[in-house]
């Protein structure tokens, strides 16, 4: 009998907890990070006249609503009605506003919310038809200038970001608060100028622009040097591999002899392990020049082509390189654990990126900030946005300080930190950690009103 009378009780108790963001402490917590400037270690907003998203509507060729919910992550899992070229919204929305439906508890839906309501003053929960076409109106003025993409940037409050230019060997930031990456994931095919046609991309067409000859792996080598050398020079802080969702992350240790014979030929007169051995005899090579040079090497880990992407799969590579400073990209989602710890095991020089974590999965955010603080110095965590239009970084932002002020919250209510340390971790991970791995960028700084700790 008294199992019965237990239920309701239970029911009860359930049914009154309180939202992680109505604690006194959350609202203080969120208040200080609010306030600090952000470094971003990674997004790709690209030079304004190459953004994603635009498409010929009614009011010519621009980016409107469907492109903002087309060029976020909502549409790489979620239903989406496709956009027919010049039609019109209010054809379009009657049928797209049906789409969100089964998506309303995912992080790819729920990441963009707040752009909405801040940028716009909209709650896309509630959104009527009259709100849709005047949202669209508004998405479709505001990126007719680039300074809509700053607006925003300021509204999120970060100062600098790290852009990852989808590879440019030019080395030219296309804003004035991105600092750029150098994306190396052609170099690993460049057995072959037939494998990366184009000269943005190519390091043969460097080497021609050098004058530096290349024909042989020795003078392969001797260009990689060179462009490293040069990015380095050029104000380029860091490297970015994002190589996992094509092929595996294990990368064995070749040797240049067996692989000496490969350059120089085409994809066609090679095999698949002729090719492997190629690429991951240059992976190596780069983490060799990556401690040369002092470039911190960016590694999307995790999910991709998921396949091959585990982190844990670079531990080798990781341990036989004690010099070169790895940084582990979306905490190796959904690998969050094994992640902390090839970290943990690793104090020296691996540190753990959260981007876009918070956008694939809040409540795996969460679990992993907490695991992470308990597992590895506060130094070693990080965060970036990920996102291609000015919405998605700002929703990616937004969502991350959330998930940082609840960790922290929680963290200080269970009597774990103490909230002066809950403040000073929060400021690391938002700011402070980037500055100390990437120094250079210090001198890109503008912001004169930043808080002190
Ligand atoms: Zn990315």
């Amino acid at each position: 009998m008294r199992s019965c009378w237990n239920l309701p009780v239970f029911l009860l108790v359930t049914g009154t907890a309180i939202h992680p963001q109505q604690t006194s402490t959350y609202a203080r917590i969120k208040a200080r990070l609010d306030a600090i400037p952000a470094i971003d270690t990674h997004e790709h907003i690209q030079p304004f006249s190459e953004l994603p998203g635009r498409i010929q509507t009614a009011r010519g060729l621009g980016v409107n609503l469907f492109s903002v919910w087309k060029h976020s992550y909502y549409s790489a899992v979620h239903k989406l009605t496709p956009w027919t070229d010049g039609q019109d919204f209010d054809q379009w929305w009657s049928v797209a506003r049906n789409d969100f439906a089964d998506a309303k508890a995912a992080s790819f839906y729920r990441y963009q919310l707040s752009a909405f309501k801040d940028l716009y003053g909209v709650d896309f929960e509630t959104i009527t038809p009259a709100q849709a076409r005047d949202l669209d109106r508004r998405i479709f003025e505001n990126y007719k200038t680039p300074a809509w993409i700053r607006r925003v940037v300021e509204k999120a409050n970060i100062e600098l970001m790290l852009f990852d230019p989808r590879i440019r060997f030019d080395f030219n930031p296309p804003y004035d608060f991105a600092v750029l990456a150098l994306r190396v994931n052609p170099l690993l095919l460049a057995f072959h100028p037939d494998e990366t046609p184009d000269p943005l991309h190519s390091p043969y067409s460097f080497a021609a622009k050098r004058g530096l000859p290349l024909r042989t792996l020795d003078d392969y080598v001797a260009v990689l040097d060179r462009l490293f050398q040069d990015a380095a020079q050029a104000g380029i802080v860091c490297l970015k591999y994002s190589g996992a969702y094509r092929r595996t992350l294990q990368f064995d240790n070749v040797q240049a002899a067996s692989v000496a014979a490969t350059f120089g030929r085409r994809r066609q007169e090679l095999n698949a392990q002729q090719i492997k051995a190629f690429e991951d005899f240059v992976f190596w090579k780069l983490c060799e020049l990556a401690a040369r040079y002092d470039l911190p090497f960016q590694i999307h880990t995790g999910h991709g082509r998921l396949q091959g992407s585990n982190p844990m799969l670079l531990l080798d590579l990781i341990e036989a390189n004690p010099r070169t400073k790895f940084v582990l990209f979306h905490g190796g989602f959904p690998w969050t654990g094994e992640t902390g710890a090839i970290a943990m095991r690793n104090p020296g020089n691996v540190w753990i990126d959260s981007v876009w974590l918070p956008t694939l999965s809040f409540s795996m955010a969460k679990r992993a900030l907490h695991e992470w603080l308990e597992m590895v110095p506060s130094t070693k965590i990080m965060w970036g946005g990920d996102a291609l239009l000015a919405e998605g970084l700002y929703g990616g932002t937004i969502f991350t300080r959330e998930c940082l002020a609840e960790v922290l919250a929680e963290k200080v209510d269970q009597r774990r930190i103490k909230e002066a340390d809950a403040l000073r971790i929060g400021r690391q991970i938002l700011r402070d950690n980037a500055l100390a791995l990437f120094p250079s960028m210090r001198k890109r700084l503008w912001r004169k009103d930043v808080p002190r700790e």
